[in-house]
């Protein structure tokens, strides 16, 4: 019975903050995994955004309080650019986002947002300011605009439009037979994941949030998709603070910084050419998908030519 009980009362917990509109559908999944002792502090005040710069500083953190999972991660976001997480399974790139999100707090060093500590700001205020682009994007049963719109319910049918023009959604959608009133998820028409995370795209560009982070679908997609997906990324990432979880190199040869990350800790960074020059982990990690890239291009065309 208890153990019964225990999930249900967190799940109740996170129900009244999703009914509360604190947390978007994006981040219910991922709220499901949050420490329940996260509360706002006493008095918190709402986050202050001004030009939205993240800062890690010397950040260590373990989930069951013995095996470290990040040590001494330090590293700045400036304002308006683009920051990758690179790094082999298990490194640590998904705790950075948890963090970052507040799902769980640090245990030792800090992370600020534009001078702030996110212990001391409440948490809607935080989750607010994140934009957030999950790998796999849950849809609603209902229409496809429902479902951009959700980013900003009082959005114009114009804007809801435009939003799908720079996700580079908008064509695919007209050409459905009802267009914009198709009818999307489990009950209705599929989407792959490179349409999902779009339609993302779209939602996010909606909502507009100063900060974003961006977590890139780990499975291979097909070189159109990943054009069109890597061009809606690079529309809604302008001029924004963002953070991106990479998996693929190729989709984050342009970021301002790459982090590279192994068990827990930093072990490089610079720009795509830097590291390339470094001959590091990052050098290794490229060529090897570079070969499986090549790989599977020299399959695809066996399969064309039989
Ligand atoms: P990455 O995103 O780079 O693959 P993660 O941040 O998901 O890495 O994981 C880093 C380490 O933390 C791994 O050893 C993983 O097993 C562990 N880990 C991840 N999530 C949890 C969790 N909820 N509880 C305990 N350990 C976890």
């Amino acid at each position: 019975l208890i153990q019964l009980y225990i999930p249900l009362n967190f799940m109740g917990m996170v129900y009244r903050e999703i009914k509360q509109g604190l947390v978007d559908i994006e981040t219910m999944f991922a709220l499901l995994e949050k420490d329940p002792e996260i509360t706002d502090k006493p008095g918190a005040k709402p986050l202050v955004v001004e030009d939205g710069t993240i800062r890690f500083e010397d950040v260590e953190f373990s989930y069951d309080g013995k095996r470290p999972t990040l040590r001494g991660v330090d590293f700045t976001v400036p304002a308006g650019e683009m920051v990758a997480i690179v790094g082999p399974t298990g490194a640590g790139k998904s705790t950075i986002s948890r963090l970052l999100f507040r799902f769980y707090d640090v245990s030792g060093g800090r992370i600020l947002i534009d001078g702030q500590d996110i212990r001391n700001v409440t948490q809607e205020s935080l989750r607010a300011a994140i934009g957030i682009v999950p790998q796999d994007t849950v849809l609603f049963n209902d229409t496809i605009e429902y479902n951009i719109r959700y980013g900003r319910p009082d959005a114009t049918d114009e804007e809801v439009r435009e939003a799908a023009r720079m996700a580079q959604i908008d064509g695919f959608i007209r050409d459905l037979p009802d267009g914009y009133q198709s009818m999307v998820g489990e009950r209705g028409l599929k989407l792959s994941g490179g349409e999902k995370q779009r339609v993302a795209i779209a939602r996010t560009i909606l909502k507009s949030p100063p900060i974003l982070m961006l977590d890139e679908a780990t499975s291979a997609l097909d070189s159109h998709t990943e054009k069109e997906i890597q061009d809606a990324f690079d529309r809604v990432a302008e001029n924004r603070t963002t953070l991106v979880i990479a998996h693929r190199l190729s989709t984050i040869v342009h970021a301002d910084n790459i982090i590279v990350l192994d068990n827990g800790r930093i072990v490089e960074q610079g720009r795509h050419t830097d590291l390339l020059a470094r001959d590091g982990l990052y050098a290794s990690m490229w060529r090897r998908q570079r070969e499986a890239e090549a790989a599977r291009e020299r399959l695809a065309e066996v399969g064309e030519d039989g």
